[in-house]
């Protein structure tokens, strides 16, 4: 959830046409037009990622004269297929993956129920991704990757590729390093069995002795 009380202006006496605010948006808010970026107001999460990274200072974060919440209630779903969602990308659906605006991974995985395929219709769907935009991008595609859906990339910056997970470890690779000392076979089964155990499907696991 968030609550939207900003919203970015540009100077077009100011801009350079040099692309980079309309490269970054989390929410597809910026376009060019005759060489200057132009912003739609209504579309604007108030991120200040375009306003911080402007070269030439043309972008100016204003207060909006009325807030905007953007949610979306979970309990719209059934509990069974959030919680199935989020165990197959191994989290908690109480487990907060947006820490700037405290999204959890039930509600990134209702918003994919609703009809959300790309990691921008995400942030539009949740706020989800609209503030650092660094932590936030693994795990929704992580919970996209399990419902089925490969988003492809915007053209620009918005977004880095997925960041590997113990679960992307092939065991040839688990096997080379467990002889360096590495337990990502007992890492995993930890960290399953732990899920289960919150999620109230498995029983209280116990630490595992590392060799
Ligand atoms: S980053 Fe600044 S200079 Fe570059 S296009 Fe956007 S508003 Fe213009
Ligand atoms: S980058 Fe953020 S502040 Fe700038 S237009 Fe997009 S949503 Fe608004």
């Amino acid at each position: 959830m968030k609550i939207i009380t900003t919203l970015a202006v540009v100077d077009p006496d100011k801009c350079s046409g040099c692309k980079t605010c309309y490269a970054i948006c989390p929410v597809l808010a910026i376009r060019m037009e005759n060489r200057k970026a132009v912003i739609d107001e209504g579309h604007c999460f108030g991120c200040n990622n375009c306003e911080q990274r402007c070269p030439e200072y043309a972008i100016t974060m204003v207060s909006r004269s009325e807030p905007r919440v953007v949610e979306i209630h979970v309990n719209r779903f059934h509990p069974d297929a959030i919680l199935d969602l989020c165990i197959s990308a191994k989290f908690h659906p109480e487990q907060v993956v947006c820490f700037c605006t405290g999204t959890r991974a039930g509600e990134i995985a209702a918003a994919i129920m609703d009809g959300a395929k790309t990691p921008e219709e995400v942030s539009l769907k949740t706020g989800a991704r609209t503030g650092c935009k660094v932590l936030c991008i693994a795990p929704i595609l992580r919970l996209l990757y399990a419902a089925g859906i490969t988003p492809q990339k915007p053209d620009g910056i918005q977004w880095c590729g997925n960041t590997p997970t113990l679960w992307d470890i092939s065991a040839e690779t688990m096997a080379k390093y467990a002889s360096h000392g590495f337990c990502f076979d007992l890492d995993k089964n930890f960290l399953e069995a732990n899920l289960a155990y919150e999620l109230g499907k498995g029983e209280n696991c116990k630490c595992q002795k590392r060799p």
